[in-house]
């Protein structure tokens, strides 16, 4: 089976330097209090590819205001961690991307190759097709997208409205546009589909 850029250090780090990036422009803006923000990064251990990922993914990035009384924690939205899903973003998308990602032959080996459980599959399209449309970061996106995405076929059709001669360009493209989701502060109906509390 053919992993190319899954299996590449490289797509990995690019996603992380985008993930620096995003970081680095919520920390310069501080907290609501108008306090410093210092590092406070989430341990992690993702799932999948753990040879192609060095140690930058064994946290997410992550600040907590230095000023007491205050302390308010902020997470950046990130394009490597869906929520507290133990699988990496990109995973998430191409092993539910019916179309437009992964031939479904080589979709299959990778859900094998992972071992990704039946019942996490379900919870995974669950997400795209019940908790992703009601996001306020797919309300407001999802108008730059004519004719309208149909949302029984996400991520899969999503994936194919991008522009990029690569399927790694794609996907970066599209973990970009659905970062928003990714922190607590994302719009979902917090109570009901809060993604930090969506595990595995
Ligand atoms: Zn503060």
């Amino acid at each position: 089976m053919c992993q190319c850029f899954l299996s590449d250090a490289r797509f990995y780090r690019l996603l992380f330097r985008i993930d620096q990036s995003i970081a680095e422009e919520e920390q310069q803006a501080g907290c609501l209090c108008g306090g410093v923000l210092h590092s406070a990064r989430y341990p992690r251990k993702p799932r999948g590819f753990r040879l192609a990922l060095d140690e930058s993914y064994d946290y997410r990035l992550s600040f907590c205001c230095a000023r007491d009384g205050c302390r308010r924690r902020r997470t950046p939205p990130s394009v490597r961690f869906l929520g507290r899903k133990v699988y990496l973003s990109v995973i998430v998308v191409l092993s539910t991307a019916l179309q437009h990602g992964l031939t479904e032959k080589r979709r299959q080996g990778l859900i094998e190759m992972l071992d990704i459980a039946p019942q996490t599959m379900v919870r995974w399209r669950r997400f795209w097709h019940e908790l992703f449309p009601q996001s306020r970061c797919w309300q407001a996106e999802r108008g730059r997208f004519m004719p309208p995405v149909e949302i029984a076929k996400l991520p899969g059709e999503l994936l194919g409205r991008f522009i990029g001669e690569t399927l790694s360009d794609r996907l970066s493209q599209l973990l970009v546009l659905i970062c928003p989701v990714t922190t607590s502060s994302s719009g979902f109906l917090r109570a009901e589909i809060d993604p930090q509390k969506m595990r595995s």
